[in-house]
């Protein structure tokens, strides 16, 4: 579909009207949705994860939104009002706006190697849900994770060496005891990615009281995944909190 479709500033499900072809597809793919303070205010952690859920099932089945990236800077120039915040790793394949085809303003997305928590992750976290009203705090971990080969074999370089070693209580919680562990175990790599998702997770909710507090009051969501590389599809991990 080559049509330009413009951005609609209100989400709507209503009937868009017609009953030929092109408005029939439309009800099925409708347009991309800018959100605002209203629909951000209205919207509730589980919403926010199911049109994630959609989000990704749309780009693993190539039924990406046909969106116009230039129309949505100017939606969206006024402010913004993104009803998820995702943590996920820095790799070149994993980028949350594609993987879950998103919007602009739907999401803030904070990428480090391995989705390590530390302090300022912590800030950008609280940012994102106490002052800016996120719904949602997403983890995303993501199938052969270089960051997660290199704390299995303790790799050391420069300050990398710090960031590995935060991911290494997952690599040691995974690990039987007595047993070293091995980037070419790939059952190991991939024990040690979700174990690290569910660590990051732990942190943020033992080390930000601000995020805790909208946690216990159910104002704020937090979910993990993980990103599986060769399929496109995120796995999330519910009911671990
Ligand atoms: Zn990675």
């Amino acid at each position: 579909m080559s049509r330009k479709q413009p951005a609609n500033i209100v989400p709507t499900t209503k009937s868009r009207g017609g009953r030929t072809p092109r408005a029939q597809a439309q009800r099925t793919q409708p347009g991309p949705i800018i959100q605002t303070r209203k629909s951000q205010a209205a919207m509730s952690p589980e919403q926010a994860l199911e049109l994630l859920k959609a989000g990704n099932e749309r780009f693993v089945t190539g039924r990406m939104s046909n969106r116009d990236l230039r129309e949505q800077v100017s939606a969206t120039a006024g402010g913004q009002f993104p009803y998820a915040v995702i943590l996920s790793c820095q790799d070149s394949r994993t980028s949350s706006e594609v993987l879950f085809d998103l919007n602009k303003g739907d999401a803030f997305s904070i990428r480090i190697a391995g989705n390590v928590v530390n302090e300022d992750v912590l800030g950008g976290l609280e940012f994102s849900t106490r002052l800016m009203g996120a719904k949602l705090i997403v983890v995303i971990g993501h199938t052969r994770c270089g960051a997660i080969n290199g704390a299995i074999d303790n790799a050391e370089l420069g300050n990398l060496t710090a960031l590995l070693r935060k991911i290494r209580p997952a690599v040691e919680s995974s690990l039987e005891d007595g047993q070293t562990g091995s980037s070419q175990d790939k059952k190991l790599v991939e024990a040690v990615a979700k174990a690290n998702v569910l660590l990051a997770m732990r942190q943020i909710r033992e080390q930000s009281p601000v995020v805790r507090e909208l946690l216990e009051a159910g104002r704020v969501g937090l979910v993990g995944g993980m990103y599986n590389l060769t399929t496109g599809k995120v796995k999330f991990y519910e009911n671990q909190n």
